[in-house]
């Protein structure tokens, strides 16, 4: 049988294996921090009838430039935003391979903060852009002084902040943000794809965005909008950088249908956000509850909870997947 060693893939490559969260049918999947309502019926029936109609047309490419659904997004977001400061692709995982594409490249390195988001190392990877790591402060937190510190030690080309940072629940403030900004020539990307279940001390960073040509902020609507499956990402920043986004897609990335959906979504944003309210509950009951069992939970903005003060992982993911969790 042919191995992936056997052929003549490109050297970077070899020896790696794919992003891998398990797929398991359970009664209770929490794994990839998805939101674990359903979309309420009637905004289903709105998108079924919305995908009808795009299929009409279904026999011309999609409009390239999906200004109607980057204008909802500039809505939805608010911050006076314009069209012409979003755009979209598929799942904000695209988004970033976007910027890695347009920014990132040979000879060209990334800086993270660990532990992070899994897919900023492996999609450095595939743009072939070197990806380095910065330690965090106690309880993975951040500050002005580390990043700044890690921004001078590395030199990077592209800075990525994950606010609040999957896998830990750590908020940002924008005054990292700032500084990171200030400390590099680069572009500074902050993905704020749990923005929405923030406690709200922080304000999004797309509070900065004026005056800060290099700051890009990613969305999704894979979490809030418990919309994981239609692959919609998106990304708030200068017109100038939405126009770099378009030297490196593909033409017509967005499908008619992905366009259709979202924008469904979009239309219904206040319903399908409801279930944030719930979740937030249940997550900072999560970190009360977790405590008195005698865990150490940390301080979570995000719709998932890290707690350390588990003797071995493996046997509680074991045990708990028994249980259909
Ligand atoms: C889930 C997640 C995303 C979302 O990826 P999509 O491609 O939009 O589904 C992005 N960034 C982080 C940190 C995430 O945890």
């Amino acid at each position: 049988m042919t191995e992936l060693s056997d052929l003549p893939i490109r050297d970077s490559l070899k020896g790696r294996t794919p992003y891998g969260a398990p797929q398991l049918q359970v009664p209770i999947a929490l794994n990839v921090n998805e939101n674990s309502h359903r979309i309420p019926e009637d905004v289903a029936v709105d998108v079924v009838s919305r995908l009808a109609a795009a299929v009409i047309n279904i026999n011309r490419y999609p409009d390239r430039e999906f200004m109607t659904l980057r204008g909802k997004l500039a809505s939805y977001l608010g911050f006076d935003l314009t069209p012409e400061q979003l755009w979209a692709a598929n799942g904000s995982n695209e988004i970033i391979q976007q910027i890695f594409q347009a920014f990132g490249g040979p000879g060209r390195k990334a800086l993270g903060f660990k532990p992070t988001y899994s897919m900023y190392s492996l999609i450095a990877l595939g743009a072939d852009t070197e990806y380095v790591e910065a330690e965090r402060a106690d309880r993975y937190e951040l500050t002005p002084d580390i990043i700044r510190n890690a921004i001078a030690a590395n030199q990077p080309n592209i800075v990525m902040l994950c606010s609040p940072n999957n896998p830990t629940g750590t908020p940002l403030s924008l005054s990292c943000i700032e500084a990171a900004y200030e400390a590099t020539d680069g572009i500074v990307v902050v993905d704020e794809a749990y923005a929405e279940f923030s406690h709200g001390q922080e304000p999004s960073a797309i509070s900065l965005l004026p005056n800060r040509p290099r700051l890009l902020i990613s969305r999704t609507m894979s979490k809030a909008f418990a919309f994981a499956g239609a692959r919609l990402g998106y990304l708030a920043a200068d017109p100038a950088v939405v126009d770099a986004m378009r030297l490196v897609r593909l033409p017509y990335h967005l499908s008619a249908f992905t366009q259709a959906a979202a924008e469904a979504a979009l239309d219904h944003s206040a319903e399908l956000l409801a279930t944030v309210a719930d979740i937030q509950v249940q997550r900072d009951r999560l970190l009360i509850e977790l405590e008195a069992l005698g865990y150490d939970p940390y301080r979570s903005d995000a719709n998932f909870v890290l707690f350390a003060g588990v003797d071995d992982p493996n046997t509680m993911f074991e045990a708990l997947l028994a249980r259909g969790i």
